[in-house]
């Protein structure tokens, strides 16, 4: 599911990386490809040139960042952009009472599997669901949620054979349901090869007499945007309030789950990955995005950073830095933003292959409590001090020392360890203007 287009997106994001900057033209060339991949894993036209527009605009305006690689701000606006492609937010079930929840849909999709699952999954979260057949052209239906509704443990409203009419079958169930003492009730209906007039003038009767508060489409990943058309005849004629997506494990192009919200404007509220009660989940657009973006949690690892780190002062210190004007106040301010972070543990477990590498570092090579006392120390030095490093001789020494709780010990390394950095930029910063020189002399 999703592979031909991930990658896709994959190699996009490679080339933009190898472009410092991103430009009208690089964007434009990067986001063709992506489009043919869209409409290659199915995805409506429109759909997928909306989309495309919408990333362009954002690439291209103001919420590209200055300092943040484009390559990976691109990833973002993706991630961003397929979220809300996907429907934005999670929608739950509406399962106030009575909580009755119709499930219509061609055949095989997957819907007597599905009723199943939900029922599972609904007993799982503490309520007591039911499950009610009104299959009344395949008795094979009947005896299939019957095998599933044992398997979980779950009371099956079973119609009699000869029984023809529906809303007399669902008026017999809810009298049968009363009995049962169960809080949701899940009405599992026939389905047809194709979509029918009789078909559909039955299921508007049930629907009516039912009132229920969820009319799921249960849809075949796998049939594309098929599966997109019968959502908006079903919704045409019964009005569903969502779909339940079914077979994403197999080798769906993912079509289907991109342009439903988008084509039906019906929320995916859950998702169906394998045979097995248990392969069922709620449908959450932004884990999904997540997860054809191929990206763990680095999105929301650059979100967070982006939103702590003041742009403007690191570039002011970086500039300081080249210049060897580095002093304790610029000093502060990393400390600051370092601590703004967060944990950096935490950080850093968002990043792929990170557990690994932190095995290698040294015990406290995170241990923000060195940074404490380093940050006590500056704070103990007067403005001049800060500014001048070099005037904390014998006596200001003691008085930091004293005055931030630390040793004079730990003031000496501090200082010298800034004193040696110091250095280190400044030559550095030489060894740039002689270049600068020597490149000017060619
Ligand atoms: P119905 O005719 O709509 O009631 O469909 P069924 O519930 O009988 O399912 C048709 C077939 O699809 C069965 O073989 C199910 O095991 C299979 N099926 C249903 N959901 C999924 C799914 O999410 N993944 C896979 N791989 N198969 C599924």
């Amino acid at each position: 599911m999703f592979n031909s287009l991930s990658d896709s997106l994959e190699n996009t994001f490679k080339k933009l990386r190898g472009h410092g900057k991103i430009s009208e033209k690089n964007i434009s060339d990067a986001l063709r490809e992506v489009r043919l991949s869209l409409l290659e894993a199915d995805v409506e036209f429109s759909i997928a040139k909306d989309f495309i527009n919408k990333v362009k605009e954002k690439a291209l305006g103001e919420t590209v960042m200055k300092s943040i690689k484009p390559g990976e701000q691109i990833v973002k606006i993706f991630h961003d952009e397929l979220t809300e492609l996907l429907g934005g937010d999670q929608v739950p079930l509406d399962l106030n009472p009575p909580a009755r929840i119709l499930m219509v849909g061609l055949n095989g999709a997957g819907k007597t599997t599905t009723s199943a699952k939900l029922a599972m999954r609904l007993k799982k979260e503490g309520r007591r669901p039911l499950l009610i057949a009104c299959d009344l052209y395949r008795p094979a239906a009947i005896e299939q949620l019957g095998t599933l509704g044992a398997q979980i443990d779950v009371p099956v409203y079973k119609p009699d054979a000869s029984e023809t009419n529906l809303v007399k079958v669902a008026k017999d169930a809810l009298k049968w349901a009363e009995d049962q003492n169960g809080t949701v009730l899940i009405f599992d209906t026939a389905g047809r090869q194709e979509i029918d007039e009789k078909l559909i003038e039955e299921l508007k009767d049930l629907h009516k007499f039912l009132d229920p508060k969820e009319t799921l489409l249960v849809a075949d990943a796998a049939t594309g945007q098929q599966a997109v058309s019968v959502a908006n005849h079903f919704d045409e004629a019964v009005g569903i309030t969502g779909i339940v997506l079914t077979k994403l494990d197999g080798d769906a192009r993912g079509g289907a789950a991109l342009s439903m919200r988008g084509v039906t404007g019906k929320p995916i509220k859950y998702i169906g990955e394998g045979e097995k009660l248990e392969n069922f989940s709620e449908f959450h657009p932004e884990r999904m995005a997540g997860r054809i973006l191929d990206m763990g949690d680095v999105v929301s690892m650059v979100e967070q950073v982006a939103d702590k780190i003041d742009e403007e002062k690191a570039m002011k210190s970086a500039k300081r830095m080249q210049e060897g004007k580095f002093d304790f106040n610029d000093f502060l301010d990393q400390m600051a933003m370092i601590k703004n972070l967060g944990p950096l543990d935490g950080l850093l477990g968002m990043l792929p292959g990170m557990k690994k590498l932190k095995k290698q570092l040294p015990a406290d090579a995170l241990n923000t409590d060195k940074f404490k006392h380093m940050e006590a120390i500056v704070l103990s030095m007067t403005p001049k001090e800060r500014e001048r490093p070099e005037i904390i001789k014998g006596t200001r020494r003691k008085r930091i020392a004293k005055g931030s709780g630390t040793t004079i010990i730990e003031v000496n390394r501090l200082l010298k360890q800034f004193g040696e950095m110091r250095k280190m930029m400044r030559s550095k910063g030489k060894m740039k203007q002689m270049m600068k020189q020597m490149g000017g002399m060619g």
